[in-house]
């Protein structure tokens, strides 16, 4: 029996899938000590887990912050984050001296999490809701302008924040180290390996659990007339000219129609619904999804994750550059198509591309089969139980590919420079031209000797 200290952020996304996790550690005798927020009260202590608040840690935000906020803004994400630890720094110190916890579970960007275990030296399992990202697969990461933008103007302010935390013990002089998934920490992916993007690029550090649901539905899709389920998650949902579009859409199809709008969206402002249309702030989505014959999602990884278990094929409509992440991997899969904007003709054409075409619902019910065998929440509670996961023979691996990249760069500027200084009658400014041509054409050579290596490595 363990005692199991538990960090995640205010975010339903980040809770939802350690629940069915934590459930199974209270089951098997464990003590848990779950930090969050009263907002998820309710379903932490239905798990059995000893719930703490820590809302009164949460600090004043301008009107400007809490919009970068509401936009899901990696900088006001990490700002505030930041801020928080400073803020409990002294509270989760005596917590820590009084639980005396064997192993600390955190959500991959909760960094009073991190940071409160790496500062006792107490083992710390990651529980990621997104993919797991590393050189390799955050190629499925693309960025938009507004995101790139955002963390080039927000750094100093981020780089602020890190030094004001120093006179706590906490010495980070970066942020990336606090985000990125590495090979050396024990991490938790609600994924399957082979939904996983470039699953073999990581080490035995891993669990790809596949999804964490609490949920005995079955998939059941035949009905009068098929289901059509719309939902934006739960952040940034507050959308009503968008689902006015989805509506007439299909206004004149032989469908039915379920839209969770959120709940700060005034449903009236919709006007009259036509009768084969039902909205609603916050539902089942599990149950829903089992009986739905397509999903309009915003892309989030539980939701997917959800539908794909439910052998739900999808309509894709990411807002952030995780969430297009996703929406390639379910391309990928053959499990969905992608929304190329939010007219009412396009909407029409997505769902019609699914509705009509069978291979989209064999896709996603062959997923589901995957996920299904996955090792699960009860896959996950073992990881935990059984962590610090020490691979010693592994590390010097490790360490060696992860200097891979770095060293054939540094080879290839080698040869580069020698040729320019050997052939001195060809003017340098071609070669060096040449030489980053060359260097930009190789990346993707680069990329592929990189996750075959890594591949032959941890297989
Ligand atoms: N959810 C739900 N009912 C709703 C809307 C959302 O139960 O009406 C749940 C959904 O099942 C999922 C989570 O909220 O577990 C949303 O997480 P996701 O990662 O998909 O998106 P986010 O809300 O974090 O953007």
């Amino acid at each position: 029996m363990k005692n199991i200290m538990y960090f995640c952020i205010p975010a339903h996304g980040h809770h939802n899938p350690t629940l069915p996790v934590v459930t199974e550690l209270v089951r098997r005798g464990n003590k848990v000590r779950y930090f969050s927020f009263e907002e998820f009260r309710e379903k932490i202590e239905k798990t059995g887990a000893e719930f703490i608040p820590c809302d009164s840690f949460m600090p004043e935000l301008t009107k400007e912050e809490e919009d970068g906020l509401k936009k899901v803004s990696a900088t006001e994400m990490s700002v505030v984050d930041l801020r928080i630890t400073a803020r409990m720094d002294e509270f989760l110190g005596k917590q820590v001296a009084e639980f005396k916890p064997d192993v600390i579970v955190t959500d991959s960007v909760c960094f009073w999490g991190k940071l409160t275990a790496r500062k006792y030296k107490i083992p710390m399992v990651v529980s990621t809701t997104t993919f797991a990202f590393n050189k390799y697969s955050s190629g499925y990461m693309k960025s938009s302008a507004a995101e790139i933008m955002d963390l080039m103007k927000g750094m100093k302010r981020v780089n602020a924040e890190l030094k004001a935390l120093e006179k706590y013990g906490y010495h980070e002089k970066s942020i990336m180290p606090l985000v990125q998934n590495d090979n050396y920490t024990d991490t938790i992916v609600y994924a399957s390996k082979r939904y996983q993007p470039c699953a073999e690029t990581f080490s035995k550090h891993y669990a790809f659990v596949g999804p964490s649901l609490a949920s005995d539905y079955q998939p059941q899709k035949e009905h009068e007339r098929p289901l059509v389920y719309i939902a934006m998650g739960t952040v940034i949902n507050d959308r009503p000219d968008f689902y006015k579009n989805c509506i007439e859409a299909l206004s004149g199809e032989n469908v039915d129609i379920i839209i969770s709008c959120g709940k700060t969206m005034d449903i009236a402002g919709l006007g009259e619904l036509p009768e084969n249309v039902q909205v609603y702030p916050y539902v089942n989505q599990l149950e829903i999804l089992s009986k739905a014959n397509v999903f309009l999602t915003h892309c989030g990884m539980n939701s997917v994750s959800e539908s794909l278990y439910m052998a739900t094929p999808m309509v894709l409509f990411p807002q952030t550059n995780e969430q297009r992440a996703v929406e390639k991997r379910v391309l990928e899969m053959g499990a969905g198509v992608s929304l190329k904007g939010d007219s009412v003709e396009t909407i029409r054409e997505a769902f019609s591309a699914i509705l009509n075409q069978k291979s989209y619902g064999e896709k996603a019910a062959e997923c589901s089969r995957d996920f299904r065998e996955a090792p699960g929440p009860k896959g996950a509670a073992e990881f935990v139980e059984t962590a610090p996961h020490l691979m010693p023979e592994e590390d010097k691996r490790l360490l060696m590919l992860d200097m891979l990249p770095g060293l054939l760069q540094l080879l290839f500027w080698v040869a580069a420079v020698a040729l320019i200084i050997v052939l001195p009658r060809v003017t340098s400014v071609k070669w060096w031209i040449l030489a980053i041509a060359a260097n930009i054409i190789f990346i993707p050579f680069k990329q592929l000797s990189g996750r075959i290596i890594a591949g032959r490595a941890f297989s």
